[in-house]
């Protein structure tokens, strides 16, 4: 992995191979770690899901106390502060299988990652030492209190104020937090307020039996019922001067930089979510029968199946990739000096603009695979009796937390184009190289050797699409570029897909390498229809986008470019969906 790229720096560099990560490398201890989830969950969490979304009584509080009797919910926790400690790829893994337990997930995101990692990344020996053990083993659980009724995609325009007590032992806290997910169980809250009159938050970590602290009643949601959400109210809160967490002005800084981890490691919950909405899909559509044949004999349903399938490995080669990206990361700026903490926080956010792609491409397959696999259910998809019914309910709220898919849209081309203007990213050398390339008289270049040559080749073609389209709206569009967001989502989509292409390229061609073509030929039939699709969502992503700036010749030229830039060699869908969708079939279950 020594060759692994700095984070976005996909859209203007090749990737070896042999140097992603991919799932099916899983180690036996990683395999093992992946079981005993599964087995939790199905096992302690899906015989009582029903009882869950009704909010039975300390039933959630229970799950994650055992939970925590078995090591998962300190998986990032260091063994000295009473975790495993595992690397950060591991960490993934296990969110992905705990996702499959429905609002359990939600309740075990909440507490490990937004609970728990402000305090584990930013916190003082002291004040880790006090808390850290007890929310690793489950006899504590954890909330994080950033939004309010008038701050949500604006965090930093939180309301929340914190004033320093005369005899300067206590903040005293005042406001108002909204959404609080394990709200009303919670014993510890990480809560972002300002200082004074400060135009920047800070972080405290506030106990939740203090004086002063009332909730409302639970939010009654569309889905994730059995997900606690509650109203969190301060009303003149004494916060101990040494539970500051950081420096005053730190938090919104942390409040973000824990936003990425959250994204990734939603990406990586998704995932989970999809693989088991799509085998209930799959194995109804086995055992349903109508005109006489089982359903999953038809190419209507075969078509889903298949697509399910193509857009869960796409997400999961992407996930890992960068997971590993990010272990990788870690482990070099370990060796350079710095403590796992700071090392970790600096890792993942060098990856930050594909922790965000992940959590939007990661979301919206999830959508697709439960709507889809619902579909299949027919009536009996619509019949609260079915759990595809939850899954389809539980789905939607990962568009919204953690971040908007439309603020990680927003976030992605933001971040990109920062690294380029600070210098960091060369975005515009190979922009001005395809701006003269459009200019010269095209070549017909040979397509490269190999099963995906043809696909590596349309891959250049994309980054091609994406230089051409973000360097012209950067020169022509120049201050008021950040206000032209319709630009900016298309670009950001045109990225997305570059990403899923190039990292389920990256795998199947690994693949290809350890085990033969004969035996990757269904997951060749996936990354060649996605590449296939992926060539015409950028052509018509860049169309909007270039018709939305340029206009005359310049927009001729460079309409003429974005068509070779997305050229793609014949390839029959139907056959390659088919094969796919026969392999899950057979298998009665997702199966890669
Ligand atoms: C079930 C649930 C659990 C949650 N758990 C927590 C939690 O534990 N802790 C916590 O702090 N928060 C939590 N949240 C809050 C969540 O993070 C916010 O709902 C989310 O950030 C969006 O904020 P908002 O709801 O105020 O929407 P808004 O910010 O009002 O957004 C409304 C719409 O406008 C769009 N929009 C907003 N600004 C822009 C812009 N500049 N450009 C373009 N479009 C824009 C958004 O994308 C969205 O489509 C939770 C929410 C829910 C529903």
């Amino acid at each position: 992995m020594k060759n692994a790229i700095k984070g976005g720096e996909f859209l203007i560099k090749s990737t070896d191979p042999n140097d992603v990560f991919i799932p099916e490398n899983w180690s036996e201890e990683e395999r093992m770690i992946a079981q005993m989830c599964d087995d939790f969950i199905h096992t302690e969490v899906i015989p009582v899901v029903e009882r869950m979304d009704k909010m039975e009584d300390g039933l959630m509080p229970s799950l994650l106390e055992k939970a925590g009797e078995l090591g998962m919910l300190g998986m990032s926790v260091p063994e000295e502060l009473g975790g495993m400690g595992v690397d950060f790829k591991t960490s993934l893994l296990a969110t992905e299988r705990l996702a499959m337990g429905f609002s359990f997930s939600v309740a075990y995101g909440a507490h490990t990652g937004i609970g728990t990692l402000p305090l584990l990344y930013y916190g003082n020996e002291a004040q880790k030492q006090k808390y850290i053990p007890k929310l690793a083993s489950g006899e504590w659980k954890a909330a994080y209190c950033l939004t309010e009724p008038g701050s949500g995609s604006d965090a930093n325009g939180a309301k929340t104020r914190a004033k320093l007590s005369e005899d300067g032992k206590y903040y005293v806290l005042n406001g108002q937090k909204m959404w609080i997910t394990n709200g009303g169980f919670a014993n510890f809250f990480t809560v972002f307020a300002k200082i004074d009159d400060d135009d920047t938050l800070s972080a405290f970590l506030v106990e939740a039996d203090s004086e002063g602290i009332s909730l409302n009643p639970e939010e009654k949601k569309m889905g994730i019922k059995g997900s606690s959400t509650r109203q969190v109210f301060f009303n003149n809160v004494k916060v101990p001067v040494e539970n500051l967490l950081s420096e005053r002005k730190n938090g919104f800084k942390i409040a973000l930089n824990i936003l990425n981890i959250g994204r990734i490691k939603l990406a990586a919950g998704v995932m989970g979510a999809s693989k088991q909405a799509m085998t209930t899909g799959i194995q109804y559509a086995n055992e349903r029968e109508q005109f006489g044949r089982a359903i999953s004999k038809y190419g209507a349903i075969r078509y889903k199946i298949a697509e399910q399938a193509i857009r869960t490995y796409m997400v999961e080669a992407a996930t890992y990739r960068a997971g590993q990206n990010i272990d990788d990361a870690i482990h070099a700026l370990m060796d350079a000096g710095l403590s796992k903490a700071e090392a970790t926080l600096k890792g993942i956010e060098q990856f930050a603009p594909e922790c965000a792609i992940l959590k939007v491409a990661g979301s919206e397959a999830l959508d697709y695979v439960v709507d889809e696999a619902l579909q299949i259910h027919g009536g009996m998809g619509y019949s609260a009796e079915s759990s595809i019914e939850r899954s389809y309910r539980d789905s939607r709220i990962n568009r919204i937390f953690e971040g908007t898919n439309e603020i990680n849209r927003l976030l992605t081309v933001d971040m990109i184009l920062k690294r380029a203007m600070k210098g960091e990213l060369d975005l515009m050398g190979p922009a001005m190289k395809v701006a003269s390339e459009l200019m010269s008289i095209p070549e017909t270049p040979e397509v490269p050797e190999g099963t995906l040559g043809a696909e590596f080749q349309a891959l250049e073609g994309f980054k091609k699409a994406v230089l051409m389209v973000a360097g012209s709206a950067v020169q022509k569009l120049m201050q008021t570029m950040a206000k032209e967001q319709e630009v900016l989502m298309n670009i950001s989509d045109m990225a997305i897909q570059i990403y899923l292409a190039e990292s389920g390229l990256l795998r199947v061609q690994q693949l290809i390498n350890q085990k033969g073509e004969e035996a990757a030929k269904v997951q060749i039939a996936m990354v060649k229809t996605f590449v296939y699709d992926a060539a015409d969502k950028i052509n018509k992503y860049g169309k909007d986008a270039l018709h939305s700036f340029a206009e005359g010749d310049e927009l001729r030229m460079m309409m003429m470019g974005m068509k070779r830039f997305t050229k793609t060699e014949h390839f029959n869908p139907k056959e390659a969906r088919q094969l796919i969708a026969q392999t899950l079939i057979d298998a009665n279950q997702y199966c890669f």
